[in-house]
């Protein structure tokens, strides 16, 4: 059998106030995806364990089989995977964002939405006078990557956009190595007050921000977990970085931005076209997520129904014959703006082979939560589970 697997990033919500106290999914309009759920099966999973930060990075990692209790692989190590940067036991990789501080406040966590060029330029200069031991890597904008020659630090950090309008004293990193790494965050603010190249550029971003500490791991193969030949669609560093450690392929798909502007359409064709060659596609989806981090459920709503219109539908017309895993990785509410750790409901249905529905639920909704038919405990065992049911 083969298998899509459809990821909306964050879909899953809490009721909003101006929706009169309806979720973005129960409200958007979405009759494909209401026929799958109707005519397979569906349940709720947790992705994340307790405990654990619902990052995108460690709910489509269980998804995809990986324990996050087991493997800690972290933000940074992911993109620089995907970014073919190699990383070995010895070292520690973290994002380094450029970001804008004032009066020891995070007023910005883009630095202004740095120019890749500008960015470029810092990093070299950052290269050139931070030596021994550490290497900046460019990478769009204001992501960019810092790689330590230290075996697994021991530190604690958080993202940038997660202390906006806050005082960063009170947020640097914590942790045993905590010393290394604002070792490094206040030598390179120096070089950036300093730096004449930043001043003639006119580059609003006077300040490096350190997070997301990755690992080298060891984890097996999707192929070697599952015994099949999987890809991954995706317009996202992590998504693709995780491709990368389980060793998938990445599809490349013209039109793909990881925003709202995505050509939806194209996820859905270049699967379509790549079922011969592989047995599993995996479709991840960021404007839901983004439309979450932003507040705006407006835009949440049509997000979903371009999933339904033009993914789903598409999916659904094709001759060919597979099945469809529809869930997100969790829920970013527009009301906190941030992920959640809580279960999500999931569908499971199967082209040209019907199967029992386990559920009288007409829509597919945060509400299957209330009373999931089957409720998947641990994120890591639920492909197993959804590939046993056609054994
Ligand atoms: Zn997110």
């Amino acid at each position: 059998m083969k298998y899509v697997m459809i990821i909306p990033d964050g879909l899953t919500d809490l009721a909003v106030k101006e929706l009169k106290n309806k979720t973005p999914l129960e409200k958007a309009y979405i009759p494909h995806i209401n026929f799958l759920l109707q005519n397979g099966l569906t349940g709720a999973v947790r992705t994340v364990p307790d405990h654990h930060e619902p990052g995108s990075d460690v709910a489509n990692l269980s998804l995809l089989g990986v324990d996050p209790r087991k493997v800690r692989i972290g933000r940074g190590a992911l993109e620089a995977l995907s970014q073919n940067i190699r990383i070995n036991k010895q070292e520690t990789i973290l994002r380094l964002n450029f970001v804008t501080v004032k009066d020891d406040i995070m007023i910005d966590n883009t630095g202004g939405d740095i120019k890749s060029l500008e960015a470029r330029g810092l990093i070299r200069e950052l290269n050139r006078k931070i030596g021994q031991g550490k290497k900046f890597y460019p990478g769009v904008g204001y992501r960019n990557l810092v790689k330590i020659s230290r075996a697994g630090l021991n530190i604690h950090t958080v993202p940038p956009h997660d202390i906006l309008g806050k005082k960063i004293h009170q947020h640097l990193p914590e942790g045993k190595d905590r010393n290394v790494i604002i070792g490094i965050m206040e030598q390179a603010n120096r070089i950036l007050t300093q730096s004449s190249f930043r001043r003639t550029r006119k580059i609003k971003a006077n300040a490096v921000w350190l997070w997301g500490e990755g690992y080298a791991v060891d984890t097996d193969s999707f192929y070697k977990k599952y015994g099949l030949k999987g890809a991954v669609i995706s317009a996202v560093d992590i998504i693709k970085g995780i491709a990368r450690l389980l060793k998938m392929d990445v599809i490349d798909v013209p039109g793909i931005t990881g925003d709202f502007h995505t050509c939806y359409r194209n996820k859905a064709l270049y699967a379509l076209r790549n079922l011969k060659k592989y047995d599993f596609i995996f479709i991840h989806i960021e404007a839901t997520d983004e439309a979450g981090h932003k507040g705006d459920y407006k835009e949440k709503i049509k997000a979903i129904e371009k999933i339904d219109r033009e993914i789903v539908r598409t999916l659904l017309k094709a001759q060919e014959k597979f099945s469809i895993i529809l869930l997100p990785d969790h829920p970013t509410p527009v009301k906190y703006r941030t992920h959640i750790n809580k279960e999500v409901p999931f569908i499971f249905y199967s082209k040209g082979k019907a199967l029992c529905p386990n559920h009288h639920f007409k829509t597919y909704s945060e509400n299957i939560l209330k009373r999931p038919p089957l409720f998947i405990k641990e994120g890591h065992t639920f492909l197993k589970k959804i590939f046993n049911q056609r054994s």
